[in-house]
């Protein structure tokens, strides 16, 4: 099929609104979910010409092993054309070189990879064969360009017990309502490790006092989520974090839609498996992913892992969004949907068979926290861990997008990070557009026991919800140390022998360029469980 067939195929689909499992994998076909396809008889050209710099959309790193890492890049000489400035159908030579200095006079590793039309002439490279615990700096080639130079690092030997490790969050970052302006802070703080946690895009538009505007309408299509990834890329302090140092991220609801459940949209859109493959393939095109993250042709995408820095932490990254289970007792006037409702009215939410990160990962988390050594075990998801009401004075009501939606899941990874041996569990969100620090209880209704520190972190530019309504919550919430929904910014977490909490906040978002200033200071004490004021 040739690519306008494929196009025209996937449009008639989208819009008739009736996908059998037949159509949805023709669709994803057509996609180019199936990855690397066959192009191998076909020459790469090995010396392209591009009407403009093909690297506009920076380069970035991820997913450190002892002895490598993913890189990434995307050839895009007009990035915010759907096309990128690409001719459909060409295979293009690039080069990849990894070196330990910055003027690459000692390269270390390098070779040569072809970037397709079916993911928009994105590059990823999973390196190996590095030493562990160093600093590497990494370019590409095309043609006759050249990329900017980004620097990474492998993680610490699998048996080495490094004496610290330093790394920084963040989630939702919604362009039209902020300038990233975390990020230049960010890198003078120097983290190993950056993690972001969900709404790395968003689809829609909405807010106050917005500082730019997204390109385009709500993306549906392919092309649309690409032109949607690139303008974000477009961000020059975020280029410049991904350049800095190695990333792992995990996504939420908005980087394809407002709160679906699995393969169910709010508004139980029957196309919304392919809309959400259409977002994952091109959230894959623009993440330093390693490449067996790649998107399926079903549509899926598994992206939760575990990645070690030695023996001292493990971080486990979930995906709470791909595999949930749907959402209790929705709002009666639309099909799915998160909704703040009384629990006891709602039988649904108690349904066992419900589960928020699916069967399969909750069974694989479930093992890690058995089996794991690891002095630190950071768990990186997306939202709120601890119970939280949402009514002020008596009564309690929950929010159902979240853990508090999913009651099953939450006391039963509550009782996996209470595990006696586990060493130090340390929890960590995003979602909420607020600074949440909480003492994860094992019996929120009975005799406090805390069981594990959380570090919920605001977001990088989203808005929050008004903080008289969180300030209204305080006497409700005593497991809750801090609510601040008027910080904007990243966590700074350094692991020694205790884990030193900062969070980190720039004084505005609304103008470029802020100073950023500690604004909370948190300790997590090695052998404690919970978390305190520093
Ligand atoms: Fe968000
Ligand atoms: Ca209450």
């Amino acid at each position: 099929m040739t690519h306008s067939n494929r196009s025209a195929r996937l449009d008639a689909l989208l819009r008739s609104g009736r996908l059998s499992r037949r159509d949805l994998l023709a669709a994803a076909a057509g996609l180019g979910l199936v990855g690397l396809l066959g192009a191998g008889e076909t020459r790469a050209q090995q010396a392209p010409r591009f009407v403009a710099d093909p690297f506009q959309l920076g380069v970035a790193s991820g997913y450190p092993t002892a002895d490598g890492f993913s890189l990434w890049t995307r050839l895009a000489p007009a990035p915010l054309q759907p096309d990128g400035g690409i001719e459909r159908d060409a295979l293009i030579a690039v080069q990849w070189q990894v070196a330990e200095d910055e003027r690459f006079a000692k390269v270390v590793a390098e070779g040569g990879v072809r970037a397709v039309h079916e993911l928009a002439y994105s590059v990823h490279v999973d390196v190996v064969g590095l030493r562990p615990d160093r600093v590497y700096f990494y370019r590409f080639i095309a043609g006759h360009a050249v990329s900017r130079i980004g620097r990474t690092r492998t993680a610490p030997a699998v048996d080495a017990l490094p004496r610290a490790l330093k790394f920084a969050f963040s989630s939702c970052q919604h362009y039209e309502q902020g300038y990233f302006n975390g990020y230049a802070q960010l890198l003078r703080d120097a983290p190993d490790l950056m993690l972001f946690l969900g709404d790395y895009i968003y689809e829609n538009s909405w807010g106050d006092d917005l500082v730019r505007r997204h390109m385009g309408s709500e993306p549906y299509t392919l092309d649309e989520y690409r032109v949607r990834h690139a303008q974000y890329k477009t961000d020059p302090d975020l280029q410049d974090a991904h350049a800095g140092l190695p990333w792992l991220v995990t996504w939420d609801d908005h980087e394809v839609d407002n709160d679906p459940a699995a393969d169910e949209s709010e508004h139980a859109d029957p196309r919304f498996l392919v809309r959400r493959a259409a977002a994952y393939q091109a959230y894959y095109e623009h993440m330093p992913l390693p490449r067996r993250m790649r998107p399926r042709v079903d549509g899926s995408m598994p992206i939760h892992t575990r990645v070690d820095y030695g023996q001292l932490a493990r971080f486990f990254v979930l995906d709470d969004r791909q595999y949930r289970s749907a959402m209790a007792c929705p709002d009666p006037s639309k099909r799915g949907g998160s909704t703040i409702l009384d629990a006891a009215t709602c039988a649904a939410i108690e349904d066992p068979q419900r589960s928020l990160l699916g069967r399969e990962q909750e069974a694989w988390l479930y093992r890690e926290l058995e089996s794991s050594e690891a002095r630190w075990n950071v768990v990186a998801q997306q939202t709120l861990l601890a119970p939280m009401d949402n009514q002020a004075g008596p009564g309690r009501t929950i929010w159902t997008d979240g853990w508090d939606g999913y009651p099953h899941s939450q006391r039963a990874l509550i009782e996996a990070l209470a595990r006696p041996g586990l060493s130090n569990p340390l929890v960590i969100g995003g979602d909420m557009h607020a600074n949440i620090i909480a003492n994860v209880q094992a019996d929120p209704s009975g005799k406090a026991r805390t069981v594990a520190a959380e570090v919920c972190g605001t977001s990088m530019a989203s808005q929050g919800w008004p903080q008289s309504e969180y300030d209204a919550l305080r006497a409700d919430n005593p497991q809750l140390l801090r609510l601040n929904s008027e910080e904007r910014g990243y966590v700074l977490i350094e692991i020694g022998r205790d884990a030193d909490v900062q969070l980190r906040a720039p004084e505005t978002v609304k103008q470029r360029h802020s100073t950023v200033r500690t604004v909370g200071r948190y300790r997590v004490e090695d052998g404690v469980r919970g978390i305190q004021r520093a």
